[in-house]
Parts: C-alpha cells; sequence; structure tokens
C-alpha cells in the first residue's frame, strides 16, 4: 500500500516507461476461459502504458499498486492475468466519452444472451445476435492486442483501448485488423460468424480491466446502443459477481462414459450413491446415458 498523490503519479505515468511486473495471481474460476491459452511461454514484447487510467476519486491514499497501469503486451495469450480487484478500495474513474475518444456499438443487434452464470460454466460477455458476413465495429480506439483464432473463442480480436478497458469479439468468420495496429473508434474489425464453440451466428463481447471481467451491462445499454455515462466509476461492487464464481467452482461435474454407473462415480468421487441421486434430482435405478453431465458435488 502506498501514499500517492495525483500529481505525483500523473507525473510518473507521463515519465515512466518501465516494465514493472505486477503480483502474480492465481485464477481458478476461469471455467470458460481455460482452453484459450494459446501459449505457455507468453512472449513479451514491450509494455504499453495506459494512460488516462491514473484518476482515483475516493481518496488520495490509494490501495492501487504502482504497476497497476502497466501492464504486458502480450499478443499470444488472450488472458494475460487477473487483477485482484477484491483488495482494492479504490474507485476509478475510467473515461469512456470525451473529445479524443467515444464509444460505438459493435453491432445493433438483439443481446441472445447475457453476461452471467450458465449451467456449469460462466459467461463472461455478452451475445449479440448477427448474420454471418455482418460488419463487427470496435467499441473504442485502442491498439489490435490479438488476432487469432481459438477453440473457444473461434476468430477472435482483443483490443486495449486508451482508457485500460480491454474489449474481446468472439465468433468471427473473418478477422480485419493487425496485432499492434492502432485503430480508431468505430473501426470495422472483422466479420461476424459463428466459428469455435458457438451455436449459431452471434457475436460474443467482453469488457475487461486487467483481464478482469466487467459485466457489459454495467457500461453500456445495449437497447440504446449507447453508454450509461461518459465516465465508468470502477470499485469492488463490479466484481461481486466472483462470490458467485467461487460458489460454482465448489461444484462439479462429472460427464458420464461407457461404463459408468451411479456406484462408479461415487466411488471415484468420494460420495454415495444417495447423494448423487439428491444432486441431481434422480432415482438409485436411473440408467445413465453417455455425455450426460451428472453433479458430484
Ligand atoms: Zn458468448
Amino acid at each position: 500500500m502506498k501514499l500517492i498523490y495525483l500529481s505525483l503519479l500523473s507525473i510518473l505515468l507521463s515519465v515512466l516507461s518501465l516494465d514493472v511486473k505486477a503480483t502474480n495471481y492465481t485464477d481458478k474460476d476461469t471455467v470458460e476461459t481455460k482452453g484459450d491459452v494459446l501459449s505457455k511461454t507468453p512472449k513479451k514484447a514491450g509494455v504499453q502504458l495506459v494512460n488516462r487510467f491514473d484518476v482515483f476519486i475516493d481518496s488520495i491514499n490509494s490501495t492501487i499498486p504502482d504497476s497497476m497501469p502497466f501492464y504486458d503486451w502480450i499478443t499470444n495469450d488472450i488472458h494475460i492475468r487477473k487483477f485482484d480487484f477484491s483488495k482494492v478500495e479504490d474507485t476509478l474513474q475510467v473515461v469512456l466519452n470525451d473529445s479524443n475518444d467515444h464509444y460505438t456499438p459493435p453491432f445493433k443487434g438483439n443481446i441472445t444472451s447475457g453476461f452471467g452464470k450458465r449451467r456449469w460454466r460462466y459467461h463472461y460477455g455478452m451475445d449479440i445476435d448477427l448474420n454471418t458476413g455482418d460488419t463487427v465495429r470496435v467499441a473504442f480506439s485502442g491498439r489490435v492486442r490479438i488476432s487469432t483464432y481459438s477453440k473457444t473463442y473461434g476468430n477472435v480480436i482483443v483490443v486495449r483501448h486508451n482508457n485500460g478497458l480491454e474489449t474481446i469479439y468472439g465468433h468471427l468468420s473473418k478477422r480485419m485488423v493487425d496485432i499492434d495496429s492502432t485503430i480508431a473508434t468505430g473501426t470495422v474489425i472483422g466479420l461476424g460468424g459463428n466459428t469455435g464453440r458457438s451455436y449459431g451466428s452471434h457475436l460474443h463481447f467482453e469488457v475487461r480491466l486487467f483481464d478482469e471481467a466487467l459485466d457489459p451491462t454495467d457500461i453500456i445499454s445495449f437497447e440504446h446502443f449507447k453508454t450509461h455515462y461518459d465516465t465508468l466509476n470502477i470499485s469492488q461492487c463490479n466484481f461481486m459477481y466472483r462470490e458467485e464464481l467461487k460458489m460454482m467452482a465448489a461444484i462439479k461435474y462429472h460427464r458420464v462414459r461407457s461404463g459408468n454407473t451411479l456406484g462408479h462415480i461415487a466411488v471415484k468421487y468420494g460420495t454415495s450413491i444417495s447423494k448423487l441421486c439428491r444432486l441431481n434430482g434422480i432415482s438409485r435405478n436411473k440408467i445413465l446415458q453417455i455425455g450426460e453431465r451428472l453433479r458430484v458435488r
């Protein structure tokens, strides 16, 4: 914890370009994103200074570490590291719209699925209905960090914005921007599609801050195609959903394979047949289907 004066921080931000290492955070809750580690040995290719990210409004007694505005510019790994916002007491102000930048809707379509819990997986973004081939635009100005194909996201683009936020665009049929290119808000970055783990054409859109997902509806009105406010206040409240994730992490499922019986599964997970029946609302005589998911914890 450090006492940081705003003015001092601003000077530091404008002068420094150090590769400051942030604390390592482990995260076991990234249920959906596990498959998206594109490389186990991320290549470091310099660091981007995120400016305009230096305003703390609650107090000048900041609990945000110095390394916060700097984080690695990694172009081969979508999810770099998490920042543990549960320990941050400040409210951060992130400018969304001003004379330099403004929000552009990535695609004006209906929301088919929102941020939050799915049956055994967490959904970290919004699904926006579109047809394959529809143009997808970047939400704010910034620099393309990722343009690749991933098993889950399909053709995916990640853009880091000048205000510190990152946005992710998944399931594209075509990617139209290259890594490291600087793009203005509204630039067409690709065409909508149905690639990766997707059932039907749609855009999977995420908003993240230091790789921690934010509920996009906290920021954007998807009905009115604009942001709620010109400046976004981010505090611990925005990360309350992590409590839900912790509860989900305690729940475990087993996918039934050929030859499995309730007895086998109970032994494998150190539980009892009656408990399995209770958790899944089934009877002891139920015939298990291959591929079916049973809750075991
Ligand atoms: Zn989605």
